[in-house]
Order: structure tokens, then C-alpha cells, then sequence
């Protein structure tokens, strides 16, 4: 096999090999987990079962016909009773339960993907259009499976004894099918498309697992089982690697698990520079059973929840949001589990790449459209309902409450009257709540940045959203891997809005963090201590290596450095500067 070498970009670290696991969009609708061994032959007749409850379904529908019913009515559901029979359907997916321990739904769209693909290739139109006959069948099997899949799918993690190691390659990745690979057994990422700091990148680096984005041609180029290497610190994937190049990566991989260990006696050490000064580091979750993670990292808050993670990926509940109680029971377990320590939930911003409903695709510029508080002001009744829930978790512990995309004073005004509208129907109704509760605005929009002093009179803390904040100063889009080398944090125009908003908040005596990706970007770590940042907050798998970096950095010596960087409008300047603080 041809071994070879593709680019992409990089953006979830550390080194995966294993074999490459090609998924299409179909098969990323399903549910997709591996059995254990000893449930094999059990998921087998789960397919057998269902297989033969659209036959029994199928055979009833043929008797109930009319008498006057069209002919073609009768033989179209022969054609799908027949290819139900066919051992490519009714045979081959059970072959690839046994061989590859995919559950029943997995191994039926992947065997109907094939199918498919050899369909596409068949020069009769009428024969190459009966794939749609086959989709449909396939369709009828998956809703029986789903009506008895188990709530709770097994999970294969290499402690039975099974643990095949698989990288996923797929053209796309929306970022709540992302999120739903936690807990599987895939050890790496591979897409076509996608930026460095897109909200699927954001969630691999949340999972801790290996990714290259914006590789164009990958889906189309590794095939199903290649042996792939995932270099998430360069955003290469070697395909097929020699045996040499796939030894030299073993021992790189051993490396870093070492220094990961290393890192982890860091976790109770206070985050205090060479000089004295406290920095708070905390962690930025999506749900809330990332906050044991947070809190074995030592991160002493959860600086931001992105609760939209809870309204999105509902399957086929994508328009059922979830309702008052679901949602104060989530808050409220993030703040159970954090202990006493702040847990700053964002209300949703959804829009851009996440969308509510993922079938929907109307704004021409979704990232420019109606996205996060936009759309909450816009649909009223939901914000109050999310705002009543986060409210009734800060009688459990300590809730700061965080609003995106703000610019406007009419729309900090507007969402802090639904705030007070939320908090007095709590009041009427006798419901606990904590009435000094916080509330912040991300920094963002340029806009914002430019008019803090809008900002500081109404919030009692801000939060630069520099992914965001990036995007809408240098225009482009974050998600688009063609325009992906255009962004840049150091561009002097992001450092002087940073630089304004930190300054503003200490100005006025109110805490701003940097909860964007460049908070946890080690080689950026000594730019925004200098830059007077002393609060962090990144995803819990950074939060060791920044504080690495926290420990053995002096304020008195970035501090003089900071005026030529700050000043400079050369961006060969500013990176040469920026290199020369991690010097020492
Ligand atoms: C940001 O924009 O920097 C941010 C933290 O929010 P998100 O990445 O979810 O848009
Ligand atoms: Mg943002």
C-alpha cells in the first residue's frame, strides 16, 4: 500500500495511530459504538429481529391494500420485501457486526453506503436510480432498530480486551456529532473542511484527542482500515506509514504521555508567577460531566459552559429544547460537582456553526445572522426559560452568568430586563435564587471592544471571546479552511482590542478573562500575563501546561518587553517579540 502524507491544519494535539475509520454523513446520523464480545450474537438478532419485523410489516401492508389500489402500488412493496431478502442486506451488515463489532444500526448503513457507491458506478439509469429503493429499505430496518436500541450504548475503551484504535475520517464533522464521539473508542480525527478554532475543533481539543482539520481531500484519499498517524501538533496525517516513520511516531506518543505525566503534579500547585502574582486558570466545558475533568486538572472554576451543548445533537428532538427542569437539573449539576468554585454558564449562543436545527440553512452569513443573544432577544420566551434555570442553579453553588455577542447599549439593556423579568417571577413564586448573582459580556464583536465604557457601567465582569473577536476583526470566517491562514491572533489589530479591554476592566475594577482559544495556547501564555490577563479559562486538557508556563514566567522581565510589542503595527515584529518571551 502507497504510503503518503497530507496538510492540513492542525488543532487538537498529540499523536494518533490507528486504523482509519471512514464515516459518511449517513452513517454520522446514526448511533455508532462497538459490542462486546460476549453481546455480538445479541446485536446480530437485534438486526435479525428487526429485519423481520419489516418483513411482517411489509407482508401487512400488502394484504391491507385496496382492492382498487394501483398495481405499482403491490409491486413496489414486492421490490422492497425482495431486496430485504437479498444476503447483501439481509446477510452482509450481520458479517460486519462479527467481524468489526459495529453496532446493528452502524453496520447496516455502512454496508448500504457501499452498496450505494457501487450503484453510483452502474451505467443504466433505471438500475442506478433503484439505490433509492435500497435507501428506503435500509430506512424501514433503522426505524425498528432505533425503537429498540439500548438507552445506554456500550462502551468499548479498551478494557475488553477489543480495542481496535480507530481515527475517523469524514468530509465534515458538525461539532455536536463531535461531541457525541466522547466516550467511544476513537483515538483521532481527520476532515476535509474545518478551522483551527471552528466549534467541531474546539471539541476535540475539549476530548482531548488527537485532529487535523481543512485536509480537502482526505475522505476521498484514506481508505476504509489504512493504517493512519494523526499528528495533531503539525495537522499532518501520514497514510499508510513505513514501518520507520510509524516507530519514530511510537516513540514521540511515549514521549508526551510521559510529559503528560509530569504535568499532572502541577494540579494542586496555586497558579502563581516567579513574582508573586495570582492568576486564576479556569476551565471551559460543554456539558456538564466535563466538570470532573475540570477539577482533576486543578482549574479552581468553570469560566465558560457553553450551554448551547445542551440543545443541540437531540437527534431527532432537534426542535424539542430542553425544558426549564432538564435544563436547571444540568446547571445544577455542573455546580454541585464544582464545590463551592464559580461556574460561569453562556447563555446559548447558537447559530453559525451550531445550529438549533441542523436541517435549517436560511442566513447567507449565519456567523453575521441572527447567532447567540441575537437570537435570544429575538425569541424572548426561550431566554427567560434559560434564564429562570440558571438562575434556580446559583441557590447551589456560585453561578456567574455570561451574555455573547453583545454590541448594542439597547441589547445589554434588553437582556438585563428579561434577567429582572426572570428574576421576579422566581420572587413571586417563593423560588430560591442568588440575588447578587454576576453577570458579564463576552467581548467579541470588535464593536464591543471599541465601546468598553458601554460595558463597565452595566456589567459586573467581562470575558474576551477571542475566537469570535478574531473572526469579526480580520473578516473572515472561522469554520472556512480556505481563509484559515488569515487568522491570526497576533495581528496587531486583536492585540490592541485585547490590550483596550483588559486595560478598560482593571480601569473600572472589574475582572475581564480571556475564555477564547488563545488562552490556552502556551506560547501565548506570557503575552497576556503581560498584557495584565490574570484570569484564563480553556478547556481542562490545557490547564496543566498553561500554568507550566504561569510558574516559570516573571512579570518584571515581560513587562518592559511589552511597549515595542504593543506599539509595533510589523507583524514579523510582533512575532519575533512574542518568541522572545518564552525565551526565558
Ligand atoms: C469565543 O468566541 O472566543 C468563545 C469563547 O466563544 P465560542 O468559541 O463558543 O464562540
Ligand atoms: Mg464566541
Amino acid at each position: 500500500m502507497a504510503s503518503f502524507t497530507l496538510h492540513g491544519i492542525p488543532v487538537s494535539r498529540g499523536i494518533a495511530i490507528g486504523r482509519a475509520h471512514l464515516l459518511t454523513p449517513a452513517a454520522l446520523d446514526v448511533k455508532h459504538y462497538l459490542v462486546p464480545e460476549e453481546q455480538v450474537e445479541a446485536e446480530v438478532k437485534r438486526l435479525q429481529d428487526a429485519i423481520a419485523e419489516v418483513h411482517r410489516n411489509l407482508q401487512e401492508l400488502w394484504t391491507d391494500l385496496p382492492k382498487d389500489a394501483p398495481t405499482e402500488l403491490g409491486a413496489f412493496i414486492d421490490v422492497h420485501a425482495l431486496i430485504l431478502s437479498d444476503p447483501m442486506i439481509s446477510e452482509a451488515p450481520l458479517d460486519i457486526i462479527r467481524s468489526r463489532h459495529y453496532n446493528a444500526e452502524w453496520a447496516l448503513v455502512t454496508q448500504i453506503d457501499e452498496l450505494s457507491s457501487q450503484f453510483d458506478e452502474i451505467e443504466d439509469p433505471y438500475l442506478r436510480e433503484r439505490k433509492h429503493d435500497i435507501q428506503q429499505v435500509a430506512e424501514r430496518v433503522l426505524k425498528v432498530l432505533m425503537g429498540t436500541a439500548l438507552s445506554v450504548p456500550p462502551v468499548l475503551a479498551g478494557d475488553e480486551g477489543y480495542a481496535p484504535q480507530m481515527v475517523v475520517v469524514a468530509h465534515d464533522i458538525s461539532p455536536a456529532d463531535m461531541l457525541a464521539f466522547r466516550d467511544r473508542s476513537f483515538i483521532g480525527f481527520v476532515t476535509d473542511v474545518g478551522g483551527q478554532n471552528s466549534h467541531t475543533a474546539i471539541v476535540a481539543r475539549s476530548l482531548d484527542i488527537p485532529a487535523s482539520v481543512g485536509m480537502s481531500q482526505a475522505s476521498r484519499l484514506i481508505e476504509q482500515d489504512d493504517w493512519v498517524i494523526v499528528d495533531g501538533d503539525a495537522g499532518v496525517v501520514i497514510c499508510n506509514p513505513s514501518p520507520l516513520v510509524m516507530e519514530q511516531y511510537r516513540a514521540r506518543q511515549l514521549a508526551l504521555v510521559k510529559a503528560r505525566k509530569r504535568l499532572l503534579k502541577l494540579k494542586k500547585t496555586p497558579a502563581v508567577t516567579k513574582d508573586g502574582t495570582a492568576i486564576k486558570l479556569m476551565a471551559n466545558i460543554e456539558l456538564p460531566d466535563d466538570c470532573p475533568h475540570a477539577l482533576d486538572a486543578g482549574a479552581t472554576g468553570i469560566g465558560l459552559f457553553r450551554s448551547e451543548f445542551l440543545f443541540m445533537g437531540r437527534g431527532a428532538h432537534a426542535l424539542r429544547v430542553p425544558d426549564e427542569e432538564e435544563q436547571f437539573e444540568q446547571y445544577k449539576r455542573a455546580v454541585v460537582a464544582m464545590k463551592g468554585r464559580p461556574v460561569t454558564i453562556r447563555t446559548l449562543d447558537v447559530g453559525a456553526d451550531k445550529p438549533l436545527d441542523p436541517t435549517e440553512h436560511t442566513a447567507l452569513n449565519p456567523a453575521l445572522g441572527l447567532r447567540a443573544i441575537r437570537y435570544c432577544l429575538a425569541e424572548p420566551q426561550l431566554f427567560l426559560t434559560q434564564l429562570r434555570a440558571i438562575l434556580r442553579a446559583s441557590a447551589f453553588g456560585k453561578v456567574r452568568i455570561l451574555f455573547p455577542m453583545l454590541a448594542h447599549a439597547f441589547e445589554i439593556d434588553q437582556t438585563l430586563n428579561i434577567l429582572e423579568q426572570a428574576k421576579a417571577q422566581l420572587r413571586e413564586q417563593n423560588v430560591k435564587f442568588d440575588e447578587q448573582v454576576e453577570v458579564g459580556a463576552m467581548i467579541e464583536i470588535p464593536a464591543a471592544a471599541l465601546a468598553l465604557p458601554m460595558f463597565v457601567r452595566r456589567m459586573d465582569f467581562l470575558s474576551i471571546g477571542t475566537n469570535d473577536l478574531i473572526q469579526y476583526t480580520l473578516a473572515i470566517d472561522r469554520v472556512d479552511y480556505e481563509v484559515a491562514h488569515l487568522y491570526d491572533p497576533l495581528h496587531p489589530a486583536v492585540l490592541q482590542l485585547i490590550g483596550m479591554t483588559i486595560a478598560a476592566g482593571q480601569k473600572a475594577g472589574i475582572d475581564v478573562a480571556v475564555c477564547g482559544e488563545m488562552a490556552g495556547d502556551i506560547k501565548l501564555t506570557r503575552l497576556l500575563l503581560g498584557m495584565g490577563l490574570r484570569e484564563f479559562s480553556m478547556h481542562p486538557a490545557q490547564l496543566l501546561s498553561v500554568k507550566q508556563e504561569i510558574l516559570n514566567a516573571d512579570l518584571a522581565q515581560i513587562a518592559p518587553r511589552m511597549r515595542r510589542i504593543m506599539r509595533s503595527m510589523e507583524p514579523a515584529e510582533i512575532l519575533e517579540a512574542v518568541e522572545q518571551l518564552q525565551l526565558n
